[in-house]
């Protein structure tokens, strides 16, 4: 029986490695109904892990009301960090979770060093880098790579719950791989040039029909999809 939450549908035992030429194909695909967006990186490595924490189990629009309430609260960064973990959690209050959320902030922007510099990652080490800002408290393998990409256009793939969703149904990583295995998984079958493109893609299908319930009979993936193909069509009207 299919999954509505991800997986391709198949046994972990019968996936295999999709050719290249194949992830060719789902890129061209989704960039024919989605266009091929954009990356304009900011070049604020702080803002940006702050937003990302600012953005975990909520929306986007809820994470953009809290860093509006952070950044109108508090001058710069530094304030933010010496400011007690009350006034943080007042300020982001209106993104939800903001009891967990506050902590965080706060442990995060301490541990980053007292110049509160991280204009360093853009040219370290791949390696390095993320080794680093998984090395923060609370920093996982997709907020590490939000930082690396959003900020200077790295390429990364970050794993949220769509593109894990649509690349596991699609099985470009094994079913139940964990979100570190996908996240290498992709890296490795995406050419770096279009790694923004294929992650933006992804969450943008995953919106749209490749949805917990998804939409497989108005997709035009369905052909190369496992998961697709064992969905029964839909019976005609009348
Ligand atoms: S056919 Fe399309 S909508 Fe259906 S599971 Fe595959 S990618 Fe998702």
């Amino acid at each position: 029986m299919l999954s509505f939450l991800g997986g391709s549908g198949m046994r972990r035992s019968d996936w295999k490695r999709p050719s290249r030429a194949r992830v060719g194909r789902i890129r061209d695909r989704l960039r024919e109904m989605y266009g091929r967006p954009l990356n304009l990186p900011h070049r604020e490595p702080i803002d940006e892990l702050v937003r990302t924490i600012l953005s975990q189990a909520t929306s986007d629009l809820n994470r953009d009301r809290a860093f509006a309430g952070l950044t109108s609260t508090f001058p710069d960064w530094e304030a933010v960090r010496e400011a007690p973990v009350a006034a943080i959690e007042e300020a982001i209050r209106p993104g939800g979770l903001s009891n967990q959320k506050a902590p965080r902030i706060k442990v995060v922007l301490k541990e980053i060093g007292e110049e509160m510099d991280l204009d360093w990652l853009e040219t370290a080490d791949r390696d390095e880098a993320m080794s680093f800002l998984t090395g923060l408290p609370g920093v996982g393998r997709k907020t590490a790579a939000c930082v690396q990409v959003f900020t200077w256009d790295r390429p990364e793939i970050p794993v949220d719950v769509h593109v894990y969703r649509v690349g596991g149904r699609l099985g470009l990583f094994r079913p139940k791989a964990s979100s570190e295995e996908a996240h290498d998984e992709l890296l490795a079958l995406v050419d770096p040039g279009d790694s923004y493109e294929f992650h933006m893609n992804l969450i943008r299908h995953g919106r749209e029909l490749c949805r917990p319930l998804p939409l497989c009979g108005e997709c035009v993936l369905r052909r190369m999809c496992h998961y697709g193909r064992g969905v029964p069509a839909r019976p005609a009207p009348g």
